[in-house]
C-alpha cells in the first residue's frame, strides 16, 4: 500500500504541475462577450446572411453570459456578436472542434462583410488559421458584429473566445505542450507494453495497448488534435471518430479487464455480462461507421456511462473479493469517471471553467491509463512468481516421487532376489525328492535290490553299448530251490526274511560297481555283468553259489538252509537282441532245475 500511495502522489504532483502551466491561458483571455449577444433558430434552414439582417428585433434571443450550449440539435443556428473596438489585431476562437457547418461574417459599421466558412466537414488545411478548435482573425480593430451561422450533427456548443494574437499563440503553445505530454504518456505506454506483449506474450499487454491506442484516438478526435495531425482530409472518419474509437476502446476494455483478472474464474456471471458489453460496443463501432453520427453519438453516451459504473462495480467486485492489486485498477477508473463527470459538469455549465473542459479528460484518462499500466505489470509479475511458486512444488513433488520410486525398485528387487533364493531352494529339495522318486521307482520294496522295471532298461542299454563298443557281457539269473515248499512250510513272513538276507548276501559278493543285482521276479534274481566275458561270469556265479548256500538263513523259524539254481549266458556275436541273451540264460537256468538244482549251468557259448 505504501508504494500505491507513492505513485498516486506522485502523478497528482506532476499534474498539478502541468495544470498550472496549463491554467496560465485562463488569465489571458480578452474579456467574455458582450451582453449584445443574441441567437435564433433557423427552422427551415434555408435563411441568407441578407434575410437574417432584416428579421425583426423580436426574432433574436439574448445569449447572456452562461456558455453557449444547447446539446443535440441539428437545425441551423444564427448568432449574432458585437464585437467591439481594440488597440490590437485580435483572433475569434470558436473553442470546439466537433462543429460540422460555421459561417462567419464579420460586417463593419460601413457595411464592408469578411466572410469566413470553417467546420470539420472541410479539410483541415482549408482553415484560415490552425488552432484548437476554429480560429479566425478579426479583420479589423473596429467596432463591429459578427454574424454566425452554425450547423452540426455534435453537440451544439459554442465558446467563443477572442484574443490579442500574442494571447492566442502563446496560450495555443501551451496547449501544444500540455497535448504533447498527455499523447507522449500515451505513447510509451503503448510502445512499452507492446514491447512487454512481444517479450511475455501475455495476452493482457496486448489488449491493454490495443485500448490505450483506441483511447487515445478518442481523445485526439475530442481535441480536433486527430483531425488536426493525424487524419487532416479524411472526413469520413472525422465525422466518425468519436463513436467509433469511444466504442472501440471499450471492446479493447472489455477484452483486457477479462484477460487481467482471469474474470471467468471469479464471476462467470460478471464475466457474462462485460462480453455483452464488449459484444454492445462492437456493435455500436460498426454502427457508427454506417449510420449517421447525430444517431450513433444517442448510443454511445448512455452506454459509455453505464459500462464505466459496470466496470468501477467490477473493480470493486475484485476488490471484495481480495484479488490483488483490484484496488488500483478500480481507483484508475473511477478517476477517470470522475474526471468525465466534471466535464460534463462545466459543459453544462455546473462547474465553471475552461481548464477543466479542456483539460479534465485527458488528466483523468491519462491517470487511469499510467494506473492500469501498473496493475498490468503488476499482475503479471504477481501471477509469474506464483507460478514460479509453482513449478518450484511441482519439482520438489517429482523429486520426492522420484525417491520413492527408487525405494520401491530396491524393495523389489530385494523382494525378487529372496524369491529367487528361495525358488533355488525349492528346486533344489524338488530335486532330491526327484532323485530319491528316481531311485525309488528303480528299487524293489522288499529287497531294495533294483527292480524288474530297471533290470528291463538297463540290460537293454547294457546290451546295445556291449554290442557297440565290441565288449563282452554276461547274465546270470538265480532262482531259489523249491521256494514254495518254504513258504508252506513256514509262511510267507518266512519267505519274506529270506529274500530280504538273500539279497544281502547277493550284493555284498557282487564286486564291481558295475554289477546290478536285481529282483527280477519271485524269488529269481538277475545279475548285469558289463564287460564280463564267460569264464569271469561263471567265477562270479560260483562266488554267489557260496554266498547262499555256503551256511543257512536266520530266520523266526530258526535256522533255515537255501539252494538256488543258476544260469549263466553271455553275449554271442550273432545275438541281435537282448531278449536272445535272457532266453539262453533262462534256458540255462531251467537246465538247472531239470538236472536236479542247487547248480549252476552256462549256456553254450559258440
Ligand atoms: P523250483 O525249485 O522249481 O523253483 O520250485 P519253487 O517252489 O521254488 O518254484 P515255484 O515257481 O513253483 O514257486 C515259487 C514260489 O515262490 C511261489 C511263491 O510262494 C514264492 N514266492 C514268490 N514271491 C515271493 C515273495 O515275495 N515272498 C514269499 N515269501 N514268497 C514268494
Ligand atoms: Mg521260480
Ligand atoms: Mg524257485
Amino acid at each position: 500500500m505504501a508504494k500505491l500511495r507513492f505513485v498516486v502522489i506522485s502523478l497528482f504532483l506532476v499534474l498539478l504541475t502541468f495544470s498550472t502551466q496549463a491554467g496560465n491561458g485562463l488569465d489571458m483571455e480578452l474579456e467574455p462577450l458582450t451582453p449584445e449577444s443574441f441567437y435564433l433558430i433557423d427552422e427551415p434552414g434555408q435563411l441568407t446572411l441578407d434575410e437574417v439582417k432584416r428579421l425583426p428585433p423580436s426574432r433574436w434571443t439574448p445569449l447572456g453570459t452562461a456558455p453557449i450550449s444547447f446539446g443535440y440539435d441539428t437545425r441551423p443556428y444564427w448568432f449574432r456578436i458585437a464585437i467591439p473596438a481594440a488597440d490590437s489585431r485580435r483572433i475569434l476562437q470558436l473553442e470546439y472542434p466537433l462543429l460540422d457547418q460555421v459561417d462567419l461574417y464579420f460586417v463593419a459599421n460601413d457595411g464592408e462583410v469578411v466572410q469566413h466558412q470553417v467546420g470539420d466537414q472541410q479539410p483541415f488545411y482549408q482553415r484560415p488559421m490552425s488552432g484548437d478548435g476554429f480560429a479566425v482573425p478579426i479583420p479589423s480593430m473596429d467596432e463591429q458584429t459578427l454574424w454566425m451561422r452554425i450547423e452540426t450533427s455534435s453537440s451544439l456548443r459554442v465558446p467563443v473566445l477572442v484574443w490579442t494574437s500574442s494571447q492566442f499563440f502563446e496560450a495555443q503553445m501551451q496547449r501544444y505542450a500540455a497535448i504533447g505530454l498527455y499523447f507522449g504518456v500515451l505513447l510509451c505506454m503503448i510502445v512499452y507494453n507492446l514491447f512487454g506483449y512481444a517479450v511475455t506474450r501475455e495476452a493482457s499487454f496486448f489488449s491493454y495497448s490495443m485500448y490505450v491506442i483506441s483511447t487515445g484516438l478518442l481523445m485526439a478526435a475530442l481535441s480536433g488534435f486527430g483531425f488536426q495531425f493525424i487524419w487532416p482530409e479524411w472526413l469520413w472518419l472525422q465525422e466518425r471518430a468519436i463513436v467509433l474509437f469511444g466504442a472501440l476502446a471499450f471492446v479493447f476494455a472489455s477484452f483486457f479487464i477479462i484477460q487481467l483478472f482471469h474474470l471467468n474464474r471469479h464471476s462467470p456471471l460478471l464475466h457474462r455480462g462485460l462480453v455483452i458489453l464488449g459484444t454492445v460496443g462492437g456493435f455500436i463501432a460498426l454502427g457508427s461507421t454506417l449510420l449517421p453520427y447525430a444517431t450513433t453519438i444517442r448510443w454511445l453516451l448512455p452506454f459509455a456511462v453505464f459500462a464505466c459504473a459496470y466496470v468501477i462495480a467490477i473493480g470493486l467486485f475484485m476488490w471484495w473479493r481480495g484479488v490483488q492489486h483490484a484496488q488500483i485498477f478500480t481507483l484508475a477508473w473511477f478517476l477517470f469517471m470522475l474526471s468525465v463527470m466534471f466535464n460534463s459538469l462545466a459543459y453544462l455549465g455546473i462547474l465553471d471553467g475552461q481548464f477543466i473542459q479542456r483539460y479534465a479528460i485527458m488528466i483523468g484518462s491519462g491517470i487511469e491509463v499510467l494506473l492500469l499500466s501498473w496493475v498490468v505489470t503488476l499482475m503479471y509479475s504477481s501471477e509469474r512468481s506464483e507460478k514460479l511458486k509453482l513449478q518450484d512444488e511441482a519439482l520438489k513433488n517429482a523429486l520426492i516421487a522420484q525417491e520413492a520410486q527408487r525405494a520401491l525398485n530396491e524393495e523389489l528387487e530385494e523382494r525378487v532376489k529372496q524369491r529367487t533364493i528361495d525358488l533355488e531352494k525349492a528346486t533344489s529339495s524338488l530335486q532330491v525328492a526327484n532323485a530319491e522318486l528316481q531311485r525309488k521307482s528303480n528299487e524293489d520294496g522288499l529287497t531294495k535290490l533294483y527292480n524288474r522295471r530297471f533290470f528291463d532298461q538297463r540290460f537293454a542299454e547294457e546290451f546295445a553299448r556291449s554290442k557297440r563298443q565290441k565288449i563282452p557281457l554276461s547274465l546270470l539269473l538265480i532262482d531259489i530251490d523249491n521256494f514254495k515248499q518254504l513258504n508252506d512250510t513256514y509262511g510267507h513272513q518266512v519267505g519274506d526274511e529270506i529274500l530280504i538276507r538273500l539279497a544281502e548276501r547277493l550284493q555284498s559278493v557282487a564286486a564291481r560297481v558295475t554289477d546290478m543285482v536285481c529282483r527280477y521276479g519271485g524269488e529269481e534274481f538277475a545279475v548285469i555283468l558289463p564287460d564280463t566275458d564267460h569264464e569271469e561270469a561263471c567265477l562270479v556265479a560260483e562266488r554267489f553259489w557260496q554266498a547262499i548256500s555256503s551256511q543257512p538263513f536266520v530266520t523266526e523259524a530258526g535256522l533255515r538252509p537255501v539252494t538256488a539254481s543258476f544260469g549263466i549266458a553271455s553275449r554271442r556275436h550273432d545275438m541281435e537282441a537282448e531278449s536272445e541273451l535272457l532266453f539262453a540264460a533262462d534256458q540255462a537256468l531251467y537246465q538247472a532245475k531239470h538236472n536236479g538244482r542247487n547248480q549252476i549251468v552256462m549256456a553254450a557259448n559258440s
